[in-house]
């Protein structure tokens, strides 16, 4: 009967330690959201700083629309969603460099998508709108709203995703 007895208990030690290896992995797993992304934002860059009316005056309404109140412009529709020409991209809000078409790819997703952005050219701010968690992206000059940076882009690359909208961006191309 003792026999029987220490047989049950081993048995039952056993299946614990199991359980509670899959518990400890299971947390480590569900930890890793936006490890990749380096959320640090510069703030050794010259800022500029306009009224509502200001923006109104010098941006068209889209990109107001965009820029300054974080709007999002309907996939497959902007200017340079299937765009692939060599040169740079501005921020229209500024003119900063902030992206350089060597890192622009096609994602299909629905906006220019790009894996790299220029050193410091943006900002990174935590998202919770619409019931999702992602990481926003903002021009560090004049804080105009970009897009969104997410962790699918290329693996050979970066493994990131920057999804910009067209309306804010100018492209310029190379000479
Ligand atoms: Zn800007």
């Amino acid at each position: 009967m003792k026999l029987i007895l220490s047989f049950i208990v081993i048995y039952i030690m056993k299946w614990l330690s199991i359980i509670t290896l899959i518990l400890l992995f299971g947390c480590n797993s569900s930890s890793t959201t936006h490890q990749n992304i380096n959320m640090e934002n510069s703030s050794s860059q010259a800022r500029i700083i306009k009224t509502e009316a200001e923006w109104k005056q010098i941006l068209d309404p889209e990109a107001f629309n965009v820029l300054r109140q974080s709007g999002t412009e309907y996939p497959h529709t902007g200017q340079y969603n299937q765009f692939f020409q060599e040169g740079k991209y501005y921020c229209k809000g500024c003119n900063s460099f902030l992206f350089s078409s060597d890192t622009k790819f096609n994602s299909s997703c629905g906006w220019p998508s790009f894996y790299d952005v220029q050193k410091d050219a943006i900002q990174y701010i935590q998202d919770l709108s619409h019931g999702m968690r992602r990481i926003e992206v903002r021009c560090s000059t004049c804080d105009g709203h970009l897009g969104h940076v997410f962790e699918d882009g290329p693996r050979d690359k970066t493994g990131l995703r920057y999804c910009i909208n067209s309306a804010a961006l100018v492209f310029i191309p190379n000479k």
